[in-house]
């Protein structure tokens, strides 16, 4: 059988947690009142901090410095705190698609662990990272659990996906839905998740093209892409028409494959909704500020109307580009509408 693994380490203070804060209210105050359920469901958009909230939140019922009823930070101190930052908390455990499912084995091994009372913690915390993906047979294997609960085990079962789950086990859970987070609140909370420091107008532009998740704007940070912005677009916006093939060249000058094209298609997204604010003068919005010079040129160069039907061109090239057409015929289709009377 196989085993729950310790969760990778992601705790964030409770009060310091960011976006979401109705949300998270709910939780609090099923604390005070000493009312939590024993299965949530948390939906919402990928990277908004879904996984961190229940992790955090577990880590904060079981931090033994906790007293009272009350849910406080944890301490990050203690060795329950050390442990679960670690990953090695035996009492709180995380389960995610192994492969592209998550298997009834997997299922049955937190059912067995939910027999007996939690080895030292308050609560057991069960987190069910992707649970869209748990097989047929997973599924209504947890719907057991679900309907003769632990009291000592919580489950937090997550997902962006939540019409793939069965409607009975969304009904055996307490629904809290995660919106998308604040421009604001990803530029602030990117520091923490980030390896190195990065620079201060760089992380806002990264958190505008994050659109509301985190992970989002973390993936467009290590992609590198940002960085390239500039010399990006003025090689683009520098190929003839008829030559596809020179921006293919172009192309894998920045990275070669899909996903380095996808992120290019990115950078000209992001460019031409930065011309369609700044044309009605909406500059406050546009998101990449640090380059208002190159904004400036295409806004004299680019009507709304072209603006419009290139933002609709390069939209549906990377809907294509996810689904494996052929480069070469999406890069022509962009650059006939580019190369348009504007
Ligand atoms: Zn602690």
């Amino acid at each position: 059988m196989q085993a729950p693994t310790p969760r990778s380490p992601s705790v964030r203070k409770w009060s310091e947690l960011l976006g979401n804060s109705r949300t998270r209210q709910v939780l609090t105050q099923a604390v005070s009142a000493g009312r939590l359920h024993h299965a949530y469901l948390f939906s919402g958009p990928t990277g908004v901090g879904k996984y961190t909230t229940a992790l955090s939140f577990a880590a904060s019922l079981n931090c033994l410095e906790r007293s009272g009823d009350v849910l406080e930070d944890a301490c990050g101190r203690c060795t329950a705190c050390k442990r679960i930052e670690a990953g090695q908390h035996p009492d709180v455990l995380e389960i995610a698609p192994s492969g592209n499912f998550i298997k009834i084995d997997q299922i049955r091994a937190i059912q067995k662990a939910a027999l007996s009372p939690p080895y030292e913690a308050c609560y057991r915390a069960v987190i069910i990272d992707q649970a869209h993906a748990m097989t047929e047979e997973g599924a209504n294997a947890l719907l057991k659990t679900l309907e003769e609960p632990s009291a000592l085990t919580l489950l937090f079962l997550i997902t962006d996906q939540p019409h793939r789950l069965l409607d009975t086990i969304i009904s055996r859970c307490q629904r809290l839905r995660f919106g998308a987070l604040s421009d604001d609140e990803v530029a602030r909370a990117l520091p923490d998740v980030l390896e190195e420091p990065v620079d201060e107008a760089l992380l806002k532009v990264a958190a505008g093209y994050g659109e509301g998740s985190l992970g989002r704007a973390v993936e467009v940070l290590e992609s590198g892409m940002l960085e390239q912005r500039q010399e990006l677009l003025e090689a683009f916006l520098a190929v003839p028409a008829d030559r596809a093939n020179q921006w293919l060249e172009t192309a894998e000058r920045f990275g070669r494959g899909n996903s380095e094209l996808e992120a290019q298609l990115d950078v000209l997204i992001v460019y031409f909704r930065d011309l369609m604010l700044a044309g009605r003068a909406d500059r406050g919005r546009v998101i990449n500020a640090d380059l208002m010079t190159t904004i400036d040129k295409g806004v004299e160069r680019f009507s709304l109307d072209a603006i419009l039907r290139i933002l609709d061109t390069l939209t549906e090239a990377r809907g294509r580009l996810k689904r494996n057409v052929n480069a070469q015929l999406i890069v022509e289709g962009v650059l006939d509408q580019i190369r348009q009377p504007s």
